[in-house]
C-alpha cells in the first residue's frame, strides 16, 4: 500500500530519470503529483459528425478508416503518413507528420475516436495529428475532459496524466481532510477526495467547478489560518501603551492642513498606541495622497514617548529625500533626525551610528539595509516600510524580531488589487488613503509613436519654457543588445547635444553611486536641471512638484502599476501635468494595455486590469513578492472565496485550542505553505 509521501519512484513507468524530470516541477511525492493541478482543460466530451466540424474548432467524431494508411518519405526527417476516415456525415483526409507507426494502428475497416483541430482548406476540410483510440475501448484522449498540465522536458501530458492517475488510485482512503466538517457544510464545499479525483479526472464541468472551489478555499483556508497564527503569537507579547500622543505641534508645523483621509488614517495609528500591543498596520493610499506625513505623525508621537524610529525606504535616492523633507520639520520640533545609508562616507556613517546607540537621534532614515545590517538601536519602538510592496509576512517577522515587540507601520506605493492585499498584508489593520490633497488635477495622458517625435519634444520645450521640468523614462541604462531599446545614457547625450542644448539634462540610473544620484536629484529638486533623463529608479516616491511632464520610452516593457508609479511623479503641485507614452508596438493586447492608462487615474483599477494581464509573480516582479505559490487559487479571480476562507479560519480557530495537537493535518499544511518564507512555525 502507497503512503501520500512516497516517492513518485514507486509508480509504474517512473524511474529514476523521469523522477528527477518530475522534481523540476516541484513533485518528489505521491502527494505532489496529485497537488500538481491541471493548468486549463480540453473539452473532448462531445461527439460531432464529420460535417459538423468546424475550421478550427477543436472536436472528436467517431469515423471509420476508408483507405489503406500510406507513409511517404518527402525528404529526411520528414514523413507523411495519409489515410481517409469517413462517417455518415461524409470523408475526411488526415495527415501524421512523422507517425509512421500510425499507418500500423490505423487498421482499414476499423472504427476509432479521432480528436483533432479541422482545417479548412481549397481542396475541403482536413487534419493534422489528430489523436484517437479505438471505439471500443474506453475514453482516454477521446470522449472526456483532458487535463493539461504544466510540463516539463522529458515528461508528457500523456505520461503525467498516467502518472496521476495511479496515484489518486493508490492515495484513494488516506487523503487528509484539512476541511472541518461543519464548515464543509457551511460554505456547500465537496469532500477532499471527490476535490482531488474530480480536479484531475473531471466527469462534466460541474463537478470539476466543485471541486476546484472546494481546493481554492481550502489552499486559502490553510494560508488564512497561518496568518491568524502568526498574529494570534504577536498578540500574546503585551507591551505598554504609549502614554501621551498629542502631534498637534507638528500639525501646526506644517504649510498645508491635513486632508481628512490622512487624518482618519492618523486617528487609527493613534487608537493603535493606545493599546497594550504593537501596532501592524498597513496605509495604502494611490501616488500622492500624502503617506509621509502620516508616518510623520506616528514619528512624532513615537519620539513624545522616548522613543526611537526607523524609517525605511527602497531606495537610497527615496531615503535621502525623506530626510530632505522631514529632517528641517522635526528639527523646528525638537526631534533629531539622521540618515543612514550605504553611500555616506565612513565618519558620516560612524556619526550616524553613535546618535543611534546613543539614543540622540529619535528618528533613523535609511534603506532597508537598517534591519538587516548591524545597526544598534537605543530605543527602536517603531518600524516604518515606506513604498514596500514587496514587503511579505517573513520579512516583516525578520524585521520585529530586532526590537521588543515594535509597532510596525507598512505604507504601501502601490494601490493593490484587494486579493492581493489581504493575502500580503492579511495580517496587518489596514487604513486606506482615499482622498488626493486639494487642487490636484487629473494627469493627461497620451500613448504616441515615434513619428509624433517633432511634435513631442516641440511640447518639451513648451513645458520648459512655462519653468516647468520633464522626466524621460528609458528601459536600459546603456546602449546594449537590444537596439529596439532607448538607452539613458545615449538618449540623454543626444537630447543635450542636438535638441536643447540651452537647458541642462541630467541622467540618473541605479549604476551611479549613491552620492552622485543624490547629487542629480538634489540638483533637479531644486531646479538646476531642466530635464531629467533616467531609469526606473525614480518609480517609487520621489517627489518634485514643479515637473509637470512624464515621458516614458518603450512604455510597452513596463507594467501598467509601474507606469502608473512613474506618472505619479508628476502632478504632486498644482501645475496642470501630463505623461506621454510612446511606443510603436503594435500589438493589439499591448495597445490596450497602455490605453488602460491613458483612460483612468485610478491606482486601484490600473492595479487589478495589472494582476489579470500578468498573474501575481509578474505584478510583484519575480520571487520578491513573498507570496507563497499557490496552486488552485488564482489571485486575480477568486476574492469571493478568499473572504469566505479568510473568515472561516478566524472563527475555526477562535474556538480551537491549539490547533498543532488538534489538528495536525492542518498544521502541517500550513507548515509546509510557508516553508519558503521563513516563517518558523516550530
Ligand atoms: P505619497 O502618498 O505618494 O507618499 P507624499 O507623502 O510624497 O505622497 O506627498 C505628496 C505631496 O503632497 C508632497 O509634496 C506633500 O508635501 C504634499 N502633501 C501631503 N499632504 C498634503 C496636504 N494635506 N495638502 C497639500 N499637500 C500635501
Ligand atoms: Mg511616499
Amino acid at each position: 500500500m502507497a503512503t501520500l509521501f512516497d516517492p513518485v519512484t514507486v509508480l509504474d513507468g517512473i524511474g529514476r530519470t523521469r523522477a528527477a524530470a518530475l522534481e523540476g516541477l516541484g513533485i518528489r511525492t505521491l502527494y505532489d503529483l496529485i497537488a500538481h493541478f491541471p493548468r486549463d482543460y480540453e473539452d473532448r466530451t462531445r461527439l460531432l459528425r464529420i460535417d459538423q466540424l468546424e475550421p478550427d474548432h477543436p472536436a472528436c467524431f467517431e469515423a471509420m478508416v476508408i483507405s489503406q494508411p500510406r507513409t511517404s518519405h518527402i525528404r529526411k526527417g520528414l514523413d507523411l503518413t495519409k489515410v481517409t476516415v469517413a462517417d455518415q456525415g461524409g470523408r475526411l483526409p488526415l495527415t501524421f507528420f512523422n507517425q509512421p507507426y500510425v499507418a500500423e494502428q490505423l487498421q482499414y475497416g476499423a472504427s476509432y475516436i479521432f480528436y483533432g483541430k479541422p482545417e479548412g482548406g481549397l481542396i475541403g476540410t482536413q487534419m493534422t495529428n489528430p489523436s484517437f483510440e479505438r471505439a471500443d475501448t474506453p475514453g482516454i484522449v477521446t470522449r472526456r475532459i483532458l487535463p493539461v498540465y504544466a510540463l516539463t522536458a522529458g515528461i508528457s501530458n500523456k505520461l503525467l496524466t498516467k502518472a496521476v492517475s495511479q496515484a489518486l488510485d493508490a492515495c484513494r482512503g488516506h487523503l487528509p481532510e484539512v476541511l472541518p466538517e461543519a464548515l464543509r457544510q457551511k460554505f456547500e464545499l465537496c469532500d477532499v477526495e471527490f476535490a482531488y479525483e474530480t480536479i484531475h479526472r473531471p466527469p462534466d464541468f460541474q463537478a470539476l467547478d466543485k471541486a476546484r472551489r472546494r481546493l481554492v478555499f481550502e489552499e486559502f483556508f490553510v494560508f488564512s489560518a497561518g496568518l491568524a497564527l502568526i498574529r494570534a503569537r504577536r498578540a500574546e507579547a503585551p507591551r505598554p501603551p504609549y502614554a501621551r500622543c498629542d502631534p498637534s505641534p507638528l500639525f501646526a508645523a506644517l504649510p498645508f492642513p491635513l486632508t481628512g483621509a490622512q487624518r482618519r488614517a492618523i486617528d487609527d495609528i493613534l487608537a493603535d498606541f493606545a493599546l497594550d500591543k504593537p501596532m501592524n498596520r498597513l496605509v495604502q493610499g494611490d501616488v500622492g495622497s500624502g503617506k509621509t506625513m502620516i508616518a510623520a505623525a506616528a514619528i512624532y508621537c513615537a519620539a513624545q514617548n522616548g522613543k526611537q524610529a526607523a524609517l525605511m525606504a527602497p531606495t537610497e535616492i527615496l531615503a535621502e529625500q525623506h530626510y530632505r523633507h522631514l529632517q528641517p520639520l522635526f528639527a523646528g520640533l525638537g526631534v533629531e533626525t539622521v540618515l543612514l545609508t550605504g553611500s555616506l562616507g565612513a565618519a558620516a556613517k560612524r556619526r550616524a551610528r553613535e546618535a543611534i546607540a546613543g539614543g540622540t537621534a529619535q528618528l533613523v532614515i535609511g534603506t532597508h539595509a537598517l534591519l538587516t545590517g548591524n545597526v544598534e538601536f537605543a530605543a527602536l519602538d517603531l518600524v516604518i516600510a515606506d513604498e514596500q510592496h514587496r514587503f511579505g509576512v517573513a520579512q516583516r517577522a525578520a524585521l520585529q524580531a530586532k526590537a521588543e515587540n515594535p509597532h510596525l507601520l507598512v505604507m504601501s506605493a502601490t494601490p493593490i488589487p484587494r486579493t492581493l492585499s489581504l493575502i500580503l498584508y492579511g495580517d496587518l489593520d489596514l487604513s486606506i488613503v482615499d482622498e488626493l490633497p486639494p487642487g490636484r488635477q487629473a494627469i493627461d495622458t497620451f500613448l504616441v509613436g515615434e513619428r509624433l517625435r517633432a511634435r513631442l519634444n516641440g511640447f518639451i520645450r513648451r513645458q520648459t519654457d512655462e519653468g516647468h521640468q520633464v522626466y524621460i523614462v528609458c528601459p536600459a541604462v546603456e546602449e546594449g543588445e537590444d537596439a529596439s531599446l532607448k538607452s539613458a545614457e545615449a538618449w540623454a547625450q543626444t537630447l543635450q547635444q542636438t535638441v536643447f542644448p540651452d537647458l541642462t539634462v541630467g541622467l540618473l540610473h541605479g549604476r551611479m553611486k549613491g552620492a552622485e544620484k543624490e547629487a542629480v536629484m538634489a540638483r533637479f529638486a531644486a531646479g538646476e536641471m531642466r530635464i531629467l533623463v533616467s531609469t526606473t529608479v525614480i518609480e517609487v516616491g520621489v517627489d518634485v512638484p514643479n515637473a509637470t511632464l512624464m515621458i516614458v520610452e518603450n512604455a510597452e516593457r513596463f507594467g501598467l502599476s509601474q507606469l502608473h508609479q512613474l506618472r505619479g511623479r508628476v502632478g504632486r503641485g498644482s501645475a496642470k501635468s501630463y505623461c506621454v507614452l510612446c511606443s510603436d508596438h503594435r500589438d493589439p493586447d499591448t495597445r490596450a494595455r497602455l490605453k488602460t492608462l491613458c483612460e483612468t487615474g485610478d491606482g486601484f483599477r490600473i492595479a487589478q486590469a495589472d494582476l489579470e494581464q500578468r498573474g501575481p509573480g509578474d505584478f510583484f516582479g519575480r520571487r520578491q513578492h513573498g507570496l507563497p505559490a499557490f496552486k488552485a487559487a488564482s489571485l486575480s479571480c477568486d476574492l469571493e472565496t478568499l473572504k469566505d476562507a479568510q473568515e472561516a479560519a478566524a472563527a475555526f480557530l477562535a474556538e480551537q485550542g491549539g490547533i498543532e495537537a488538534e489538528c495536525p493535518a492542518l498544521f502541517a499544511r500550513i507548515r509546509a505553505l510557508f516553508a519558503d518564507s521563513e516563517t518558523s512555525f516550530n
